[in-house]
């Protein structure tokens, strides 16, 4: 029973320091910030910049790039150039290849440190992000967690993260470096949820927030949109990213598909729509399909709801900025609450698409 427990419909953003990749803020006041990675080869420059700027197109705010090799770090120069977004190198192994992208005009690099292991190549590259004003994503995963934390907690525990995260932000901290936020990777959700959740308890350095390996479009939203909406809803996370084995644009769609879901961003179209039952009488799978394909593109923040009949829609009609009242073969216009006319089956999308042009 829920008696006397004082429901806020707002969530409490953990407090957090300001980090800047590029031009864009994370942490401090700044809404949480939507990123992805491109899938193609880095040092494919055309291809790569064509996702890029697709990925920007869909509201992606920040972008990564793997520089797995020396050529594909010599690549990011002209990357960085014409990148619409920041751009982040993803740098694994090779302080070489590091120094290589720090050349290069990048935004941002994310090191994990666990995988580099060398304590005087860390501090030299960090030296070389603060000459630079370079931005550090501090990673710490499951899979190169040091030998260490291995013997003290016998697995990978989200304690064990934790406590990795933290002995190398103090690290960071002590060289001088504090232009950094931290992620932290577990092999599955609950691990994910406390490792960040005792990480945010203790500092107020960003966190960059997101389900690793979560698998196809499907399985992996459902599992992103779990992971990250309990994480968000504690107030924790200040970028994130949703890893789909899909195209990175999906990834970006469903990122604020969960932040909007949360009133924590407010992007595009959002349609309500009942899943129906035994009361319908239009084809409203069909509907609501056309209607989202032709909004996909709009940007301008809008509720529209599509409603099977007029049980829920008079509630939701009061919600929405426009809707579809649906009933035998018609449906009631509705906007801003108010009905505005009766359309017939066949005229309705276009008669919802016309009014929404108009607003
Ligand atoms: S709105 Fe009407 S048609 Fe849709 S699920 Fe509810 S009762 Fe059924």
């Amino acid at each position: 029973m829920l008696t006397g427990m004082k429901l806020n419909n707002q969530i409490k953003r953990r407090k957090t320091r300001p980090v800047f990749v590029g031009n864009v803020q994370i942490g401090g006041d700044a809404p949480i910030v939507v990123q992805s990675m491109t899938d193609t080869k880095t040092h494919d420059i055309e291809t790569t910049l064509n996702q890029i700027n697709k990925l920007a197109q869909a509201g992606c705010e920040i972008i990564r790039v793997a520089a797995p090799t020396e050529k594909d770090a010599q690549a990011l120069k002209e990357i960085v150039k014409n990148s619409p977004i920041p751009v982040i190198a993803d740098i694994h192994f090779s302080p070489r290849i590091a120094f290589l992208a720090l050349e290069s005009g990048i935004h941002g690099i994310r090191l994990n440190p666990g995988n580099i292991n060398d304590e005087g190549k860390i501090k030299e590259i960090l030296q070389e992000c603060k000459r630079k004003n370079i931005a550090v994503r501090l990673g710490v995963n499951s899979g190169s967690l040091e030998e260490k934390l291995l013997e003290k907690y016998g697995f990978p525990s989200g304690e064990a993260l934790a406590e990795s995260a933290l002995n190398w932000s103090e690290f960071f901290e002590k060289v001088g470096f504090t232009n950094f936020k931290v992620s932290i990777k577990g092999s599955d959700v609950l691990q994910n949820i406390q490792a960040n959740k005792i990480f945010a308890e203790k500092t107020d350095i960003p966190l960059h927030i997101g389900i690793t390996e979560a698998g196809p479009a499907g399985r992996g939203s459902v599992k992103s949109a779990v992971g990250l909406g309990i994480l968000l809803y504690m107030g924790i996370g200040d970028t994130i990213r949703v890893s789909l084995t899909a195209d990175p644009v999906e990834e970006v769609e469903v990122a604020y598909q969960i932040l909007q879901s949360l009133g924590l961003r407010r992007k595009g179209v959002e349609i309500i729509s009942c899943p129906t039952c035994g009361r319908i009488e239009v084809n409203l799978p069909e509907i609501v399909s056309k209607v989202e394909e032709k909004l996909k593109n709009v940007d301008k923040p809008l509720k529209v709801a599509i409603m099977g009949c007029v049980v829920n829609a008079i509630g939701e009609a009061k919600e929405a900025d426009i809707g579809l009242a649906c009933g035998n073969k018609s449906a009631i216009l509705f906007k801003n609450g108010q009905p505005l006319k009766r359309v017939s089956e066949e005229e309705m999308v276009d008669e919802l698409l016309k009014e929404i042009e108009g607003m």
